[in-house]
């Protein structure tokens, strides 16, 4: 009997199985071959900037990023790009850039060696029994199961716990997010952020990485997302990008809460963390700190009483259901062409003499 069996192994899940490692019996189940080092077989589909929010955390937990999860180059201005205003600007931003198949790995090299981990292994479905818990998970063609007090799904946007939880909630507003990736020719000291209706009421982006460029941008899944990103890069390329040779693409959902009501916590002896939860900022899509956050919350919640953490991580999240409401309200703003277009034509916060310093460099 475990105390707690966590499904996923990205960094919600590693971040409640490094807190609860030596206090309690931990099981962890990835689908990922994620403990040797080195790439892996999987790439998760991300930005890999680690915002201020997750930063502090990080900070908070004891841990710097090492070196060699960064990926360079280290970058300091957002360059907004907002098509239907036909504005642009450039905005101080202080994100820091890492690969995030290293990150990953190494959030999970901080687990004590205490916790049981089972990578290559794939959660299948759960028993409730009111009194414990049993999960089931494939891992060689074999079908084990394994019982706990608590199980814990971190299995991320389209979580199978959660649909197991919850089968008629299944409301959540969510996106198609493609990313691809381009050889840079040239030094681009800049994120790019795109405003584009035609594309999609969300956003687009462009983040340079260890000699490419990643083009991304977070799709409505029934309109035509592919078509949507080939008129994204066709207008990028308008804009100066050079995307020339393309280095692959890749695809995930990405889930954008409409207000707390899509968050949804878990019950009876399965809680639900990081993105599985539905924890995610519907204005940037980042989801680091939510991860690091409601794990934090829930380790908490176990600590306290293990037979109803649960109920009790969902009284210990106030502030995380306030803050998504606040970015839900910054989401409005940022989003609605009138508030942004008023905002950017302003020029309040952005860095004015940016541009002229990238033209004369011949860098846009
Ligand atoms: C294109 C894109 C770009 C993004 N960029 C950023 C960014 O730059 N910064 C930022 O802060 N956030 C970003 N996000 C959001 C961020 O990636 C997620 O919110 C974050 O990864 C959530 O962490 P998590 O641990 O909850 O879930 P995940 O990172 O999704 O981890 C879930 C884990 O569960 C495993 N798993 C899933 N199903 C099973 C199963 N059945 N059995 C066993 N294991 C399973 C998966 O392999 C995975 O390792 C981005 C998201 C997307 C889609």
């Amino acid at each position: 009997m475990y105390d707690v069996i966590i499904v996923g192994g990205g960094p919600a899940g590693a971040t409640l199985a490094r807190l609860l490692g030596r206090s309690r019996k931990v099981l962890l189940i990835e689908r990922r071959y994620i403990k040797e080092n080195g790439e892996g077989d999987f790439k998760k589909c991300c930005g890999g900037l680690v915002a201020p929010d997750a930063q502090r955390l990080l900070a908070e937990f004891g841990l710097g990023i090492p070196g060699e999860v960064l990926d360079g180059p280290q970058l300091f201005a957002v360059r907004t790009i907002d098509q239907g205003n036909n504005l642009e600007r450039y905005y101080q931003r202080h994100y820091v850039n890492v690969n995030r198949e290293k990150f990953d790995r190494w959030l999970l090299s901080q687990v004590s060696a205490c916790v049981e981990v089972e990578d290559g292994s794939m959660f299948k479905n759960y028993m409730d029994f009111g009194k414990y818990v049993q999960a089931t998970y494939l891992k060689d063609g074999e079908e084990i199961v394994a019982t706990a007090k608590l199980l814990v799904g971190a299995d991320g946007a389209s979580s199978r716990v959660r649909r197991r939880l919850y089968p008629n909630k299944n409301g959540q507003r969510r996106y198609i997010a493609i990313q691809e990736y381009f050889r840079l020719t040239y030094n681009q000291p800049y994120y790019g952020s795109i405003f584009d209706k035609e594309i999609t009421d969300f956003y687009s982006w462009t983040i340079p990485k260890e000699g490419y460029l990643v083009v991304g941008s977070a799709l409505d899944p029934y309109n035509e997302p592919l078509k949507k990103f080939e008129e994204l890069k066709g207008k990028l390329e308008g804009k100066g990008f050079d995307l020339g040779e393309s280095f692959g693409k890749n695809s995930a959902y990405l889930l954008r809460p409409r207000g707390s009501r899509e968050i949804l916590t878990g019950k009876g002896r399965v809680a639900l963390i990081g993105e599985a939860a539905g924890w995610i900022s519907p204005s940037s899509a980042e989801g680091l700190s939510y991860g690091f956050k409601s794990a934090l919350n829930l380790s908490g919640a176990i600590e306290e009483n293990i037979e109803r953490a649960a109920t009790l991580y969902r009284k210990k999240s106030k502030s995380l259901y306030l803050n998504i409401k606040w970015k839900g309200i910054k989401s409005f703003l940022m989003y609605n062409d009138y508030t942004r277009h008023m905002i950017m034509k302003s020029g309040v916060m952005s860095m004015g003499s940016i541009k002229e310093k990238l033209a004369e460099t011949g860098i846009i």
